[in-house]
């Protein structure tokens, strides 16, 4: 049996696993097919303390990783696909194999949403995109639009000016929801123009984006708008399916913590994305793993005297 099963390695999951470890719980990290979390998808991080100079995203995460297994986490690349919290131990499964633990860490982070529109689903991968870091080289020299008004949108759309000749902001009112810094820096770039009080509400194309249908949410009206890409970055949603029924989740889908990392199942803690969505920043999330791996600590400690103490008087 396990004594800590983290699930998520994002900043959250893998700075849970560096406290589990060096208080010697040597946890199994389920690090999903794809570890990492969002930071992979992100080009430079310049507010995560420690890195004056700013640090790539996929490089930080990097760090956290070889930190955690530096102390013996050991980390698995596979998505946990269903648990069961009802039951003493807890039980994670994986495609093949299942597993039975006492504490289990839930930091399985957020996804980016998308907009829900015809058009949309048929040609992602075709010109529709929601991480410019991945996609934006495939569109040198071209017209690019960015939907979102908030910092991601900012950032994906400042990034993707070092490869289109022109980056179009589409955003649905008539004031950003960026942070100041990030603002200015959109408004002075050049290659940046903004349409305001506007939605998309089709992507055109047959095998690749060849333009939009917008509405002018201000009049009404609707028109058409030649672009090569459409980037979506209007914000994200938690990854809670495998938790639907085993946790207490809030209306908009985050697992509730009535106190911390505290879950409504004794033994589960959560920290994060999938339960954050006021701060949702990698240093946030890191010191919310942090909190999550020492209360499973405690949690752990506290269980582990009750049963010794149970185990003595029953000789
Ligand atoms: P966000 O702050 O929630 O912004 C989402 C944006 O998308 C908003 O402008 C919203 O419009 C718009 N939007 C939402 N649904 C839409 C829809 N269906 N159609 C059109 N537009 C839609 O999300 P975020 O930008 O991903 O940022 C999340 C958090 O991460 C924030 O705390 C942010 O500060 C942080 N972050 C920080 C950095 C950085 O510091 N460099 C970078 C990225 C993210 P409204 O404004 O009208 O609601």
């Amino acid at each position: 049996m396990e004594r800590v099963i983290v699930i998520g390695s994002g900043p959250a999951g893998l700075t849970a696993a560096v406290y589990a470890a060096r208080a010697n719980l040597r946890p199994l990290v389920f690090a999903g097919g794809l570890y990492g979390g969002q930071l992979m998808l992100t080009t430079e991080v310049e507010n995560y303390p420690g890195f004056p100079e700013g640090i790539m995203g996929p490089d930080l995460m990097i760090r956290f990783r070889e930190q955690a297994e530096r102390f013996g986490a050991r980390i698995e690349n596979v998505d946990v696909t269903a648990v069961d919290f009802a039951r003493r131990p807890l039980l994670v499964r994986t495609c093949d194999e299942q597993y039975e633990a006492g504490t289990v860490i839930v930091a399985t982070g957020a996804s980016a949403l998308w907009l829900d529109i015809p058009g949309e689903e048929r040609l992602r991968g075709r010109g529709v995109s929601t991480c410019a870091t991945c996609d934006g080289a495939f569109f040198r020299d071209k017209h690019i639009v960015v939907v979102g008004g908030g910092d991601s949108a900012l950032e994906e759309a400042l990034f993707l000016t070092r490869f289109g000749r022109r980056v179009t902001l589409i955003h649905r009112r008539d004031r950003l929801r960026a942070s100041k810094i990030m603002s200015d820096r959109a408004r002075s770039n050049e290659k940046i123009d903004m349409i305001w009080n506007t939605v998309v509400e089709e992507v055109r194309g047959d095998d690749h984006v060849t333009g939009l249908r917008l509405r002018n949410v201000a009049d009404g009206s609707t028109y058409e708008f030649e672009t090569d890409a459409l980037f979506v970055a209007i914000g994200h949603t938690p990854n809670t399916g495998v938790f639907v029924g085993q946790l207490d989740l809030d209306e908009r889908g985050y697992i509730d913590s009535p106190d911390g990392s505290v879950t409504n199942v004794e033994g589960v803690f959560v920290a994060g994305d999938v339960n954050d969505h006021r701060y949702r920043q990698a240093v946030t999330a890191a010191g919310a793993g942090c909190r999550a791996a020492m209360d499973a600590e405690k949690y752990l400690e506290a269980l582990e005297f009750k049963m010794d103490s149970l185990a003595r008087s029953s000789f």
